[in-house]
């Protein structure tokens, strides 16, 4: 089977570093692999999404010299595929509408479990729609983090896939599209080691293969916290991309050489010298 991999940005603000990390760490294990690279662009959340930043990132990922092998997909197209995956969860009895507040879930760690609303029905307004999980553990080989395994019941309890605006989940769509797109391997940061697990139990329910996932280190700032692209913090530059590829590559432990090179040659020679049994085996690390 050829390796398929991704990079699935949410257009929440322009490219900044620990995307570009994410990027890059992707494109070099699937290019490692001999494999395809697929962009998919993740803009099923309008009132997160921030006007233009869509369009950035697309436009700025060339200027890294990373060129994806189709074109990109976008979420805010699929919607008819969510309803259709929705539809077969519904029929199957996998999922429970819940018109719960924060309040009624306070006693129970703000979690649901057991697959049924605690509050009443009402008419004013739709329900969201949650998926029942089981106690059993899920477990998967992270390719760089190594076994791991969660019991959904007990981390997150029935999760919320279709939300009371009507939106459905990053989860949901997620995993509705890694299936369409074909991908054999998910590489992306650890802040979402923890939605795994909830995408393996989606794609047992919806009957969908399981890729291969690797959780590259998160890339924080001086105090030990999270770069966040809704901060803003450390975007990158596709007009000057050397500075910032250089650091990226640095930072996931591909030997950068001395001499100036372009962006082509920089690429060339990470690929040449890329060992993804050398990736950095930490959940995450700060940027110098
Ligand atoms: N859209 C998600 C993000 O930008 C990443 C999704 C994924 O790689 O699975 O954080």
């Amino acid at each position: 089977m050829t390796y398929r991999g991704r990079f699935a940005p949410s257009p929440t603000g322009h490219l900044h570093f620990g995307s570009l990390v994410a990027a890059v760490g992707s494109w070099l294990c699937a290019r490692h692999a001999g494999g395809q690279w697929l962009l998919r662009m993740e803009d099923i959340d309008p009132p997160r999404e921030v006007a233009g930043a869509a369009a950035s990132i697309l436009a700025a990922l060339p200027a890294f010299g990373l060129d994806a092998d189709a074109a990109p997909l976008f979420q805010s197209q699929r919607i008819a595929a969510y309803d259709e995956a929705f539809e077969r969860l519904r029929a199957a009895d996998r999922v429970f509408p819940c018109w719960c507040s924060r309040n009624d879930l306070a006693g129970a760690d703000g979690m649901h479990r057991d697959g049924h609303c605690v509050a009443r029905a009402r008419q004013d307004r739709p329900p969201a729609w949650r998926l029942r999980v089981p106690d059993i553990e899920v477990t998967f080989d992270d390719g760089l983090l190594g076994p791991q395994r969660e019991n959904l019941r007990e981390s997150v309890g029935d999760f919320v896939i279709r939300r009371i605006e009507g939106f459905y989940s990053y989860q949901l769509a997620c995993v509705v599209d890694d299936a369409f797109q074909g991908i054999t391997e998910v590489v992306r940061g650890s802040d979402l080691l923890d939605s795994t697990a909830r995408q393996i139990w989606l794609q047992r329910c919806l009957g969908m293969p399981t890729p291969g996932y690797l959780h590259l280190p998160l890339v924080l700032d001086a105090e030990g916290y999270k770069l966040s692209k809704s901060d803003q913090a450390h975007p990158v530059d596709p007009a000057a991309p050397l500075p910032a590829l250089r650091q990226a590559l640095a930072f996931l432990s591909v030997p950068v050489p001395a001499v100036r090179m372009n962006v082509p040659d920089l690429l060339a020679h990470a690929l040449t010298n890329f060992d993804p049994a050398l990736l950095p085996q930490c959940s995450g690390h700060s940027v110098a």
